[in-house]
């Protein structure tokens, strides 16, 4: 068991790619922390230089108190598994799994007990005679996250393991990492660009951008209390609205004015005002789930105009405009709503996000 500290963690590719600049981070022992965020933002050279398949330009790695550094791949006691996660094809199951115990000259009882173990877990033990070409995505991938938990590494490192699989197929596999998590009880640091994979199997996400760390905490804390614009927009799906405003005072209350409505500023939002000095140029973010649709008007309510309406199964999503501001919401799959039908939108205001348009910080 480890927990794994990285402290000014920096990789620089020649002169001017910064892949990782300056990452701190602490992954407690048997958590499971996922960090995620847009194609080229570092995640995989972050996992590359944990692994020591990469060396750091600066900063260091820690497995509990030992700085591995200058520690080689093979004995910083860790698995890998990739996206692309190779099998020998002209072995059968039993000898992909047991191939790096026969390579470090485990005793065959010993081999087989292990083989035993993991397939039992991995629920792939009716498959041990078969050849990868025999086997589904699904139990491919089950083999290569049995090859490499078989050598009982303190530290799992998963680089998009589930990408090549299709919807159906990955969903299913979510859940087995999550149970799989549970039972081996070893720390596992994932890394994706898919935010819903993300939020749905680990302890803390890590959403990082432009090889910096955005945002540590919680699938839940990151998803309600984002910190800057970043992270409010690539986490959630559909994501949530932005509307341009400016903040403006007027005999002592806060009117946010976008243009073609004005709302008053929630008493929780206001009473943080008095404390602080706000901008002007603000941006109102909501989620698509902290608004409802009315088909009349309300105190503070918006006028919009219905464009588009998908049902996605268990909801709708609404695609409204409010001037030239698209805005997009979510609603019963039951309920009907006619294209071109003026409505108006009533924004949940304790759910409402505030951001600085220039720096791109959260203001609460
Ligand atoms: P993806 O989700 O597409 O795999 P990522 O977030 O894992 O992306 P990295 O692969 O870590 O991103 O790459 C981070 C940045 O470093 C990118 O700009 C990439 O082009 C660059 N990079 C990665 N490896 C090298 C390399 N060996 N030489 C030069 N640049 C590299």
């Amino acid at each position: 068991m480890a927990y794994v500290r990285l402290v000014g963690l920096t990789k620089k590719f020649g002169a001017n790619i910064i892949a990782v600049d300056n990452l701190n981070l602490d992954i407690r022992d048997r958590e499971f922390v996922t960090l995620v965020g847009p194609s080229g933002c570092g995640k995989s050279t972050t996992l590359r230089m944990i692994a020591g398949l990469e060396r750091p330009t600066q900063g260091e790695i820690y497995f509990d108190e030992r700085c591995v550094n200058d520690d080689e791949p093979r004995d910083r006691d860790i698995a890998m598994v990739f996206q692309s996660y190779a099998l020998y094809p002209h072995m059968n199951v039993r000898e992909n799994l047991e191939y790096g115990l026969k390579k470090r000259k485990v005793p065959k009882i010993e081999r087989d007990e292990k083989v035993k173990k993991i397939a039992r877990l991995l629920e792939i033990d009716n498959l041990l005679e078969r050849k990868p070409k025999e086997l589904s995505g699904g139990q491919r991938q089950r083999v290569a996250l049995g090859r490499a938990l078989i050598r009982e590494p303190v530290v799992f490192l998963l680089d998009e393991p589930l990408s090549n699989l299709d919807a159906k197929l990955r969903v299913h596999m979510r859940a087995e990492l999550i149970k799989l998590h549970h039972s081996i009880q070893t720390t596992m640091i994932y890394v994706t660009h898919d935010q819903l994979e993300a939020m749905t199997m680990s302890d803390r996400i890590v959403v990082v951008n432009e090889g910096k760390i955005q945002q540590v905490g919680t699938p839940k804390d990151v998803y309600d209390h984002p910190v800057n614009l970043f992270v409010a927009g690539f986490i959630g799906t559909p994501t949530m609205n932005f509307i341009e405003c400016t903040l403006k005072e007027d005999k002592g209350l806060f009117k946010l004015d976008a243009g073609l409505f004005r709302l008053n500023l929630p008493e929780k939002l206001r009473k943080k005002i008095h404390q602080n000095i706000f901008p002007s140029d603000v941006i109102l973010g909501i989620r698509p789930e902290d608004m409802q649709i009315s088909e009349s008007e309300a105190n503070g309510s918006i006028p919009a105009l219905v464009s588009v309406v998908e049902l996605v199964g268990s909801e709708k999503i609404v695609f409204s405009s409010v001037g030239d501001q698209a805005i997009i919401s979510r609603i019963s799959p039951d309920r009907e709503l006619e294209i071109n039908k003026k409505v108006y939108l009533i924004i949940n205001e304790s759910k409402m996000h505030l951001f600085d348009k220039k720096s791109g910080d959260a203001l609460f």
